[in-house]
């Protein structure tokens, strides 16, 4: 299965310029999502991971089935304002705009080993981002995992020195 075929691009989405890579027919398709899933999977089950952390909104749409398969936890990254317990921040830039997220100040446990998994990875500023909220509450960055990646943005410059696992690329 090429799960290539179950991403739609729509043009021009959410401004003009943007190429936007559409996962909601990969997510309706069963045998797509849950190749998705294992790919992400087998590429971290030897890796001795604690625990999955993702952004929101997306990220928590790959992450979540990622750890229950790996039988670990899940650590929500989320947008201001919507965790109800001490957080951290950062500010970071986005494809188009800036943004801000935020983690649970005891959401990792000291020298544990955290995996990311978001759906894609534009200009790499949303992971950077997740990677310093995980490192600042005290996690190892062991991998990060995309469903897609967008080559030309040259994401992986930003994050020299990690683990990078993704399943789909585009120029
Ligand atoms: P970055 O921070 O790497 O520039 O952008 C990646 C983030 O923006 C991801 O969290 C992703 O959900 C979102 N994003 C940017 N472009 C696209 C796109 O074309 N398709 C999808 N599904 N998400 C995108």
């Amino acid at each position: 299965m090429d799960l290539r075929d179950s991403i739609r691009i729509i043009e021009n989405f959410p401004v003009e310029g943007i190429s936007f890579k559409d996962i909601t027919p990969l997510l309706a398709d069963g045998e797509a999502l849950r190749e998705a899933i294992n790919q992400i999977v087998n590429h971290l089950k030897d890796k001795n991971i604690d625990m999955i952390a993702g952004p929101e909104a997306r990220g928590f749409l790959f992450g979540v089935p990622v750890a229950n398969e790996l039988g670990i936890g899940f650590i929500p990254v989320r947008k201001p304002g919507k965790l109800p317990y001490d957080t951290y921040a950062v500010e970071y830039d986005l494809e188009y705009g800036k943004d801000r997220l935020e983690i649970h100040k005891d959401a990792i446990k000291p020298g544990q080993r955290i995996a990311v998994v978001d759906d894609l990875l534009a200009t790499g500023g949303t992971v950077a981002a997740v990677s310093k909220l995980i490192e600042e509450v005290g996690g190892e960055v062991a991998s990060l995992n995309f469903v897609i990646e967008l080559t030309d943005l040259n994401g992986r410059d930003k994050l020299q020195g990690y683990d990078i696992n993704s399943l789909i690329k585009y120029d």
